[in-house]
């Protein structure tokens, strides 16, 4: 028997590693015009380093006492600077103290409370970021980490193919810093580029797009993702390390951890759409 142009559509999504989750999902991927991505753990791997520990004079820490009460706060979070700080720490053999009362606030940081103090970690306000495109945390009265992640090895050649599949750049919508966003956007040929977005941003973005007449394709890997994911024409969310609920809020997601795989299957799509009456 022969399948349904949609459905032989998934199987062969499915082959490439993208799991799309229905045959309406599976039409909407061929729709789009206008791709938006996001920056950590969809450009770039999503594994960021430690590169730089600072505790600032006065707060009685050393390096390592400051990375390892980031790491006690940073310990329930699934976010990738989170497991960056964590694995620094027990990289240094440090102790990881249990946290109380941890918040996780999305696009910005976590709190908790550790040997009874509250410790803040997050987004560096009024910082402009660091030339070598690192990403600066700070934590709060203490000091500052600055982490680096790679860039997908397929990140250049999938904004390529989105350009040439839409005819416009993607857009790139980040909740890190200008200088780190312009980085990665020069490395990948993108000249629309949103820095210091909080998760409402990036659904507004995406909005906007759409209100204008495009139909947006979002790729994010996030909890902070998770509203943009979901308010796009098609949201695909990056798998491997991706939050529970960008998953949950995505129409796709890719399994293989490539990139390369979404312009794949928005071509898998247009190919199945010319063949349904
Ligand atoms: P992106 O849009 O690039 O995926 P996020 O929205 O997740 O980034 O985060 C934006 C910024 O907020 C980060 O660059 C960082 O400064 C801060 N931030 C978010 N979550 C955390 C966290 N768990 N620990 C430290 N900083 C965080
Ligand atoms: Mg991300």
């Amino acid at each position: 028997a022969t399948m349904p142009p949609l459905l032989s559509a998934i199987a062969n999504a499915g082959r490439h590693g993208v799991l799309v989750k229905s045959a309406v999902a599976m039409e909407r991927l061929g729709e789009i015009d206008t791709a938006a991505l996001d920056k950590t753990g969809t450009l770039t791997e999503g594994a960021p380093e430690v590169t730089d520990v600072r505790p600032l004079l006065g707060s009685g820490l050393d390096e390592d006492g400051l990375l390892a009460l980031a790491a006690a706060a940073e310990h329930p979070s699934e976010h990738p600077l989170a497991r960056a700080i964590v694995s620094a720490a027990r990289g240094r053999g440090l102790p990881i103290a249990a946290a109380e009362d941890f918040t996780a606030l999305p696009g910005l940081g976590v709190t908790a409370v550790v040997d009874g103090r509250e410790v803040r970690v997050g987004r560096a306000e009024g910082d402009a970021g660091r030339d070598d495109g690192a990403t600066v945390v700070r934590v709060l009265r203490d000091g500052t980490l600055a982490l680096t992640d790679r860039l997908r090895a397929d990140a250049p050649a999938t904004t390529a193919a989105l350009t040439a599949l839409t005819g416009t750049a993607p857009v790139l919508l980040t909740g890190d810093n200008a200088h780190t966003a312009a980085r990665v956007a020069d490395a990948t040929g993108l000249t629309d580029v949103r820095a210091d977005l909080l998760p409402e941003d990036k659904v507004k973005a995406v909005r906007e797009l759409q209100d204008r007449g495009r139909k947006v394709l979002f790729v994010g890997d996030g909890v902070n993702d998770a509203p943009a994911l979901a308010a796009a024409h098609s949201g695909v969310a990056m798998g491997s390390a991706g939050a529970d609920l960008a998953l949950e809020s995505a129409d796709a997601v890719v399994v293989r951890d490539e990139l390369a795989t979404v312009p794949a299957v928005v071509r898998l799509s247009r190919a199945a759409r010319r063949l349904v009456v």
